[in-house]
């Protein structure tokens, strides 16, 4: 359908990611292999996002419609249905979280941007659990969210974590609220990562009402064992390994920028600049920084680059909050700071 939005299948644990680990961890063969299956089987989800089925229709309801699937394991999504909305709680842990976390996310959106689902039409919000067997990821395949249990090893699973939910739901979002999506790849692939940790942070936040200078700013902490790290990313500190993992590779200045490099790497550029504006702003970063962030989105297109939403984020500061404000100026300087112009070249 061509009418489609751009979408992607984004994965909350890069590829490289895993081939690093398959590399560097005391693994058995088998072990490894199953790694390496999994980079590859990302790679090949990726290229399957033109070609995606409808999977289910959307409900257009204005209400949150959650539905859990249980994929048993198998690749075949959506799987079979565990739990809709307003049922009461399964056994499985994994489906309550999945449920509970689109929920937090949901009401997030709403409570925040007054923002109707994904899609702002009340778009069901489906998801898998259970993905294959010992699958080290999480992703938005354009319609719904697929989540693996981890290997138990590497990683625990990722329904648990609140931001890697709403990191993923954020994916589509971003699919509908950027006209025509943002392209996955390059710069306006990097701001699409970027604003997907942006929002899983912030919902993060939400949820444990923390101000800007409270929290923690991290990507995934709790997702994985102690040899493999504490975290996948950090806002507050691209890069700074001691905070995340021993390959995080994210430059938090274009200096350092790394051409041809990964989506979730140079995404460490914007994440910093959000993070910069939402300190210099204080009190709660959803309150000013995350709408800045949230107008900029419909500011854009489909191949934007960092310096596209520098511009539309300082247009959206000077929308919601007037020229020469305390908003306009923390939005330049933050910018400024990770070395993006906001000036056409
Ligand atoms: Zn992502």
């Amino acid at each position: 359908m061509s009418s489609l939005p751009y979408h992607c299948v984004c994965c909350i644990i890069p590829s490289r990611m895993l081939r690093q680990l398959a590399e560097a961890a005391h693994l058995s063969e088998e072990e490894r292999a199953c790694l390496l299956d999994q980079c590859e089987l990302s790679a090949h989800l990726r290229g399957q996002r033109s070609v995606m089925p409808t999977l289910a229709a959307t409900q257009r309801t204005g209400e949150q419609r959650r539905t859990i699937y249980d994929a048993r394991h198998k690749t075949t999504l959506p799987g079979r249905v565990v739990r809709t909305e307003g049922a009461a709680a399964a056994k499985d842990a994994a489906v309550n979280q999945a449920y509970d976390n689109a929920g937090v996310t949901y009401d997030f959106f709403h409570t925040v941007f007054q923002r109707n689902s994904v899609d702002n039409k009340g778009l069901r919000l489906d998801a898998s659990v259970h993905y294959q067997r010992n699958f080290n990821n999480a992703f938005w395949n354009g319609q719904q969210m697929v989540y693996g249990d981890g290997d138990g090893r590497l990683f625990h699973g990722f329904t648990a974590a609140i931001d890697v939910v709403a990191h993923e739901l954020s994916h589509g979002v971003t699919q509908y609220a950027v006209p025509g999506g943002l392209v996955y790849e390059g710069q306006s692939g990097a701001l699409n990562e970027s604003i997907s940790d942006v929002m899983g942070s912030l919902v993060k936040q939400w949820r444990l009402q923390q101000k800007a200078a409270d929290a923690d700013w991290l990507i995934g902490a709790g997702i994985m064992a102690p040899s493999v790290g504490k975290a996948l990313r950090s806002l507050a500190d691209p890069g700074n390994r001691t905070l995340t993992w021993s390959g995080d590779d994210q430059p938090k200045n274009m200096a350092d920028y790394i051409q041809d490099g990964d989506v979730h790497s140079n995404s460490g550029i914007p994440n910093h600049a959000f993070y910069a504006t939402a300190l210099a702003l204080q009190g709660h970063a959803w309150e000013k920084a995350g709408p800045i962030w949230y107008k900029a989105l419909g500011l854009l297109t489909p191949n934007a680059s960092f310096a596209d939403m520098a511009r539309a984020t300082a247009q959206a500061a000077v929308l919601l909050y007037g020229s020469d404000t305390a908003e306009q100026y923390a939005v330049q300087r933050a910018w400024q700071l990770v070395g993006v112009q906001l000036e056409s070249s």
